[in-house]
C-alpha cells in the first residue's frame, strides 16, 4: 500500500500559479470555485470582456476538477426512462443533447486552447453486474436510439473479452461518443486560459459572505472574502460538493459524497491490453459504483465510493484497502500489482440526482454533476456565462424543480450519509 495520500494526476502537470496581486475594488463577475466549472465561466465571460475574478479557497483545480477519473461521458447519472418519466419526453431529449454536446464542448475547448492534456474519444463501456442489469442495458439503448437517435452498442456476455479482461460481467453497453482526458491538466489548461482571456484568479481568497450592496446605483453585491472585500455586478457559484455556508441555500441542498482512486505501478503494454483492450472509460451498473480506466502511462486507476463520507485522511486509508480488494475481484490479474497512489474527492449530488443551474436569490450557480462533471461542468459554465452575458442559451437544467430534503432536516451537515451508504449497499445486494 501507498505510505501516504497522492494523487497521480497531479504528478503529471505543474498547475499555473496566477500572481497574488491585490483584489479589485469591483468586477463585472465574481466566480466563486477555481474548477472546471468556475474557470469555463470565466473563460467564456472574459472572451465577452467582463471584467472577472475568480475567487478560489485554496488553489487552480484544487476540488474535485484534479482528483477525477477523467472520464468525459455522454449520459446522466440518471437513466433516460427515469427521465422520460420525470421531466417528459422534449426535455429530456434536451438533456440527453446536452450530454453530448458537453463532449464537444470540452473537446473544442481542449482544441482552441491548445491543452496539452490526452483526450482522446476512446468510448465507455458500462459492465452489467446482474442480468437483469444487462436486460435494462438493451430497453435503455432501445429508447435512446428511438427517441434520441444516439447509438449505443449492446455486448452481450460471449463478446465482452474484446472489450475487458475480466470475467465477472453479464454483459455490456458502448458508447462510442464519450472520451478520457488528464483532469489535472485539463484544469490546469482551463486556468491558463481564462487568465489569457483577461480573468483575474485570486487563490487562497475563500468567500465567506455575500451581501447585496449597490454601486453607484447598479445593483450588486458586496463579497467578504478571506483577502479582503470586493464588489460584484453578478456572482456565479462554481463550488460543487465544496459547497459552504457561504451560499447556504445551495449548501443545503448538495450532499457532499465521497469518492476515491488507487492507481496501480505502470503495467506492460501486454498487460494493460488485456485488462482493456479498446482503452475504455469502464463503470459497473451498482449503486455502489466502481469505475477504472488505464491511465496514458499504462496505470489501472481504480475508483468508486469506498467510504460515503468526504475524503480525510483516515477515509483515504481505508479506501485504499476496500479499492485494492474490490479492484482483484474484477481483474485477479491484478493481484500482485503495486498500488502507488491513493487519494479522495467529493462529489456533489442533488437530492433528486440531477444537475442543477440557474438563479437562486439572486446568485447564478450551475452543480449537482453526480460524478458526470467532467464534461457537463465545462458546458454549464460556458452555457452560465452566455446567460449571465445576457445571451439566451438553450440550458434544460436551469430552473426545473431543485428539491432539498423532504422535511428540511438537512442543514449541510450530511449526518445521514452511513445510512444512504448502507442503503445503497442494500440495494446493489437486492436489485
Ligand atoms: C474521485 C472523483 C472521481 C470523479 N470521476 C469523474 C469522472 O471520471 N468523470 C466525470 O464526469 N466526473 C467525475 N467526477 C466529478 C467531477 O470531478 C466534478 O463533477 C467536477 O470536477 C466538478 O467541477 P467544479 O468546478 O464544479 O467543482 P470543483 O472542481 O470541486 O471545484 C470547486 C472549488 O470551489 C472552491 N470553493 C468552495 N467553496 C468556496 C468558497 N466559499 N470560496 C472560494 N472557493 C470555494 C473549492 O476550493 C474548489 O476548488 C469525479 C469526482 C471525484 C471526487
Amino acid at each position: 500500500m501507498p505510505p501516504f495520500e497522492q494523487n497521480y494526476w497531479l504528478t503529471t502537470v505543474e498547475m499555473p500559479r496566477p500572481p497574488a496581486e491585490p483584489l479589485p475594488a469591483a468586477v463585472d463577475v465574481a466566480v466563486i470555485g477555481a474548477g472546471f466549472t468556475g474557470l469555463s465561466a470565466a473563460r467564456a465571460l472574459a472572451r465577452r470582456g467582463a471584467k472577472v475574478a475568480v475567487l478560489e479557497a485554496h488553489t487552480v483545480g484544487w476540488g474535485a476538477s484534479s482528483r477525477n477519473g477523467g472520464m468525459v461521458l455522454t449520459g446522466l447519472k440518471l437513466g433516460v426512462n427515469k427521465l422520460i418519466t420525470m421531466y417528459g419526453r422534449e426535455r429530456t431529449e434536451r438533456m440527453y443533447a446536452a450530454s453530448l454536446a458537453s463532449i464537444d464542448c470540452v473537446e473544442r475547448i481542449v482544441r482552441e486552447e491548445k491543452i496539452d492534456c490526452d483526450f482522446v474519444r476512446c468510448g465507455h463501456l458500462e459492465v452489467a453486474c446482474k442480468q437483469k442489469h444487462f436486460a435494462g442495458f438493451a430497453r435503455q439503448a432501445e429508447v435512446i436510439a428511438r427517441e434520441f437517435n444516439h447509438e449505443l452498442r449492446i455486448v452481450p456476455r460471449n463478446e465482452l473479452q474484446d472489450e475487458i479482461g475480466s470475467a465477472i460481467y453479464y454483459g455490456g453497453m458502448v458508447d462510442e461518443v464519450s472520451a478520457a482526458l488528464n483532469p489535472a491538466r485539463y484544469v490546469a489548461g482551463l486556468a491558463t486560459a481564462a487568465m489569457n482571456a483577461g480573468a483575474q484568479i485570486f487563490e487562497k481568497t475563500r468567500v465567506v459572505d455575500l451581501a447585496r450592496a449597490a454601486r453607484q446605483g447598479t445593483p450588486g453585491w458586496q463579497v467578504t472574502t478571506a483577502r479582503g472585500p470586493l464588489w460584484a455586478r453578478d456572482i456565479f457559484v462554481g463550488t460543487s460538493g465544496y459547497t459552504t455556508k457561504a451560499t447556504f441555500g445551495l449548501q443545503k441542498k448538495i450532499i457532499p459524497i465521497g469518492s476515491y482512486i488507487i492507481a496501480t505501478e505502470i503495467l506492460s503494454e501486454a498487460q494493460a491490453r488485456e485488462l482493456s483492450p479498446r482503452n475504455r472509460m469502464i463503470y459497473d451498473s451498482k449503486n455502489y459504483i466502481h469505475y477504472y480506466r488505464l491511465t496514458p502511462d499504462r496505470r489501472m486507476l481504480f475508483g468508486g465510493r469506498a467510504a460515503f463520507f468526504p475524503e480525510t485522511e483516515n477515509s483515504v486509508r481505508r479506501s485504499a484497502e476496500i479499492l485494492r480488494r474490490e479492484m482483484i475481484e474484477v481483474y485477479p490479474q491484478l493481484r500482485d500489482a503495486k498500488i502507488e497512489y491513493v487519494w479522495g474527492g467529493t462529489l456533489d449530488f442533488a437530492f433528486d440526482i440531477m444537475p442543477h443551474a440557474g438563479q437562486m436569490d439572486g446568485i447564478y450557480f450551475a452543480l449537482g454533476y453526480a460524478g458526470h462533471g467532467v464534461a457537463m461542468a465545462t458546458y454549464q459554465g460556458a452555457k452560465m456565462a452566455e446567460l449571465i452575458a445576457g445571451e439566451e442559451p438553450d440550458n434544460p437544467f436551469v430552473d426545473i424543480p431543485f428539491p432539498g430534503t423532504p422535511l428540511g432536516l438537512y442543514k449541510g451537515k450530511p449526518w445521514f450519509l452511513p445510512l444512504a451508504g448502507a442503503w445503497y449497499k442494500f440495494l446493489d445486494w437486492v436489485g
